[in-house]
């Protein structure tokens, strides 16, 4: 919290509040129709979350979400897990139609993802970032096999380490984890660093929800 001065975590806390408040969960929308053993008898089902409405039709399964007091159409994808039976719902972003778990809304009140809604920090990180950013894709991606990544985490840097691929030793393995969290920590702490040492920048990090406890 250095620097910050008293009352900056509630202001934070805040924040990420609405932040999450103004974000719809596909993972909780298909939880919703899951659990919900009347779904298939309704001709709509309306689910509230993140400031709208999630429209579903569970004849013809598709979705509306509501924006500015209109139903647009929602994209939705279905990816099988590895059991072969159950599965996860996700958004096509309305914007980039690029699959996604979270929709936020944007500053005219359209759902979109983080990226369209211009929550993308990236502009402000310096090239050193971007390196790092590309190393972690590396190791997560061609070195252990992750490349679906993008569809849980907005960014490299909050990515778990994937399972040791089958044919990899376990010395290398460890070895490449524990890469990984170093980068991943580096990230972060260059990431407060170079935003938290500005008031522009403490300002972007209140606005966009991050948390600065961390
Ligand atoms: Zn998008």
């Amino acid at each position: 919290m250095g620097g910050w001065g008293s009352g900056g975590h509630n202001k934070t806390h805040r924040q990420v509040e609405k932040q999450r408040l103004h974000r719809v969960d596909s993972f909780a929308v298909y939880n919703n129709l899951r659990y919900d053993k009347y779904t298939c008898y309704k001709n709509k089902v309306d689910i509230r979350g993140g400031c709208t409405i999630i429209r579903y039709y569970p004849q013809s399964k598709e979705a509306e979400i509501l924006e500015n007091g209109v139903y647009y159409p929602l994209g939705l994808s279905r990816v099988l897990n590895i059991d072969g039976h159950s599965q996860r719902l996700y958004f096509l972003c309305p914007c980039c139609e690029r699959r996604v778990r979270y929709l936020y809304r944007n500053k005219n009140g359209f759902y979109m993802c983080r990226k369209c809604a211009g929550l993308n920090y990236r502009s402000q990180q310096v090239s050193g970032m971007a390196e790092m950013r590309l190393k972690m894709e590396r190791i997560v991606e061609q070195k252990l096999g992750g490349y679906g990544w993008y569809q849980d985490y907005d960014c490299i840097a909050d990515v778990p380490a994937p399972a040791k691929p089958p044919y990899m030793r376990w010395s290398k393995y460890e070895a490449l984890v524990v890469e990984l969290k170093k980068l991943q920590s580096d990230y972060y702490t260059a990431f407060y660093q170079q935003i938290a040492g500005t008031s522009l920048g403490r300002r972007f990090l209140l606005d966009y929800g991050w948390d600065m406890e961390e």
